[in-house]
């Protein structure tokens, strides 16, 4: 943890940005008392921000899902590690996600989702790696910012469980990985 993290999106950027998804999300969403739900842990820094910059009632729930051991390769395989509290059926639930990498996660939870009976399922993510997309691989519906195919930590990205309270998006030097 010695290394020059190099800086790709300042916590001002975010903020910016999260503000306008906020707006965004609160047109697409009023009078559909959604289920906002945060995917653990990652999501937990852009989910606080996000639904504060939401201007209609939403409620809250958390998954967890795996498919990153600690290292920066993906397993492939996605695991449900903790469920929603409440039911989705016949909710409009938005995914809020910290990054789509092969997209799996969010598929496999869309999925989920839906066969639960959900009305409706947005993913709304703070970064997108499209390079990065499996085959049934989910896309977002809302992005804060898309990124080329970068290890990035901060604002709720670890790399094995530190970086996660950066306030800015940066990337992650190789020699770092390998400590
Ligand atoms: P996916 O299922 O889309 O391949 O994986 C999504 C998950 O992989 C994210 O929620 C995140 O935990 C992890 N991930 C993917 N790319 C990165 C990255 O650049 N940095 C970090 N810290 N985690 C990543």
């Amino acid at each position: 943890m010695t290394g020059k993290k190099k800086v790709l999106l300042s916590a001002r950027k975010i903020r910016a940005r999260v503000k306008r998804l906020g707006k965004q999300l609160t047109a697409a969403y009023a009078g559909k008392d959604p289920l906002f739900v945060c995917v653990l842990k990652g999501a937990c820094v852009f989910y606080a921000d996000l639904v504060r910059a939401v201007r209609c009632p939403v409620q809250f729930d958390f998954v967890q899902a795996s498919s990153y051991g600690s290292g920066t390769v993906s397993s492939g395989e996605v695991r449900l590690e903790k469920a929603t509290d409440q039911p989705v059926e016949g909710r409009h639930v938005v995914l809020v996600e910290d990054i789509v990498d092969t997209g799996r996660t969010l598929a496999y939870l869309k999925r989920l989702f839906l066969q639960q009976g959900a009305r409706s399922v947005a993913i709304c993510a703070l970064l997108d790696k499209p390079s990065r997309r499996a085959a049934g691989g989910a896309q977002a519906d809302y992005v804060g910012f898309t990124i080329a195919d970068r290890f990035v930590v901060g604002c709720g990205l670890d790399y094995a469980e530190r970086f996660r309270n950066l306030p800015a998006i940066a990337e992650l030097p190789a020699e770092e990985t390998h400590e």
